[in-house]
């Protein structure tokens, strides 16, 4: 499947790998639609962000939607959320998932994130979408509706065309771009 990585500063390289397999708690989910977030840019342009610097190639894209291609929810169209809290420190259990030490946040420092044909995410952050929903345009939707961003186009998923968008939502704060893998 087809991959995206940031290497360096505005160095995207799309690799071929093998698709990933979901744990027991997961599933595996094809990515319909990826939007371009400031922190994604921040990655792009300054290989990191804030006190997190970029350690390995890194998948990038936390603002997702895509279908569930394993087990019985087989064909669910969902929205994802990107904060995967430990459920065990004590701001989890006290209740404050989003203060998490040990947060896995998708796109950020060593965990992938959805610029990618395939990846695996706990089902229990997985949220169903009315079948009928055409999952780039209810990304757009929601990032008018929720965000006030403008929506650029749907680049198609190949390096020149993301490192485009990038170079996009680089110039025009607060464009979003949306990309179908
Ligand atoms: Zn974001
Ligand atoms: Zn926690």
């Amino acid at each position: 499947m087809k991959v995206l990585r940031l290497h360096a500063t505005g160095d995207l390289r799309l690799h071929d790998e093998n698709e990933p397999l979901p744990d027991r708690d997961e599933c595996l989910l094809r990515v319909k639609a990826v939007g371009l977030c400031g922190s994604d840019v921040h990655w792009y342009e300054e290989a990191g962000i804030g006190d997190a610097q970029l350690r390995q190639p890194l998948v990038l894209g936390h603002e997702f939607a895509g279908i569930i291609e394993s087990g019985n929810q087989q064909g669910q169209h969902v929205a994802v959320d990107p904060a995967d809290a430990c459920r065990q420190c004590r701001y989890c259990e006290e209740g404050n998932p989003n203060l998490c030490d040990n947060m896995r946040f998708a796109g950020h420092g060593v965990v992938d994130g959805a610029l990618r044909e395939k990846l695996c995410w706990p089902q229990a952050l997985v949220y169903p979408l009315p079948d009928e929903t055409h999952l780039p345009a209810c990304h757009s939707d929601g990032a008018k509706r929720h965000c006030g961003r403008q929506v650029a186009g749907n680049p198609s998923f190949s390096t020149i065309r993301i490192q485009s968008a990038f170079e996009t939502a680089k110039k025009r704060d607060g464009l979003k771009v949306v990309i179908e893998p």
